[in-house]
């Protein structure tokens, strides 16, 4: 079969010459392979070297791309470093704050950890995004943390003031002279030596007699020995009591302010003229009122 012969004939157009050629099936069969492999062959290299110039184009491309964002990601990284500096001034602020209001201050490794447990960052993801966004994860645990911080300096403040509104802090008179100081004193009607648990400040009747701190009236009464008298409750155990009162311009259960006006000095009472004796106690103990007079209390002493 393979011994059968072919005869291909060329015939030029226009001219009668001919070319004839004449070969066997065989080297017809061998010529069609050597040639579709050749073809084969030569697409495989051709289509390999088109593959590799377009592959080349995408790396280079690709390269570039990549040390863009490896500068992006430095010029992140500086910035980070710039915001953690920040941070950590802020922590040391925010520290001595806490010492200013009393507050415990916050342990260097729990103001590194932040809010929420262990570190999200390690040194063996330094690198890349990666690393980065890590870093910046544990940052925001260390701005949550000074968050909370100032949140609870804030609190402690707002509370010490209201603290600080409580405590007796200013004259009670504008005016006056100081006739009885606290302590041991002669008693002016008897001439005994007795205890004396306030001050005394002679002014003239009718004088306006001012809260010294915020509270409560907790009573507007007459008493035998100290007359017309009011008592404030100010609340953290501490009260101030006004004596020989002319008149009283509060009423009991009254909420009262430091420096508001709640009574008139008066003669009332066991008083050899008009005076106020103003008293101070801290959980039921008699306090010096000089002691609470914070604006000072540089008024003229009766000799
Ligand atoms: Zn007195």
């Amino acid at each position: 079969m393979l011994t059968r012969r072919f005869k291909l004939i060329y015939l030029s157009g226009g001219t009668s010459k001919k070319c004839e050629f004449d070969f066997s099936k065989r080297l017809f069969l061998l010529s069609f392979v050597a040639f579709t492999t050749a073809f084969f062959l030569l697409s495989v290299v051709v289509g390999g070297l088109l593959f590799n110039r377009h592959s080349a184009g995408q790396i280079a491309s690709l390269e570039f791309k990549n040390s863009a964002l490896d500068a992006k990601l430095n010029q992140a990284d500086d910035r980070f470093e710039e915001l953690q500096g920040k941070v950590e001034l802020l922590a040391q602020n925010g520290n001595d704050l806490r010492l200013y209001t009393n507050l415990p201050v916050l342990d260097p490794e729990i103001q590194q950890m932040g809010i929420g447990g262990s570190l999200p960052y390690h040194e063996s993801i330094n690198t890349g995004a990666e690393g980065l966004l890590a870093k910046i994860e544990q940052l925001d645990r260390q701005i949550n943390l000074q968050e909370n911080s100032l949140q609870q300096v804030r609190e402690e403040i707002e509370e010490q003031a209201e603290y600080l509104r409580t405590v007796p802090s200013i004259r009670p008179t504008n005016i006056g002279a100081f006739s009885s100081l606290y302590g041991r004193r002669r008693d002016p009607f008897t001439g005994q030596w007795e205890p004396h648990m306030g001050v005394d400040i002679c002014a003239p009747t009718g004088t306006p007699v001012y809260c010294t701190a915020d509270g409560t009236v907790l009573h507007t009464s007459r008493q035998p020995g100290f007359g017309k008298v009011l008592v404030v409750d100010h609340g953290n155990g501490y009260r101030t009591l006004y004596a020989h009162l002319h008149r009283f311009r509060s009423v009991k259960g009254q909420k009262v302010e430091r420096g508001e006006l709640i009574a008139e000095l008066g003669n009332t009472g066991r008083s050899t003229g008009p005076h106020l004796h103003y008293e101070v106690l801290k959980d039921k103990r008699y306090q010096n009122p000089l002691d609470y007079m914070f604006d000072g209390y540089a008024m003229a002493r009766l000799p």
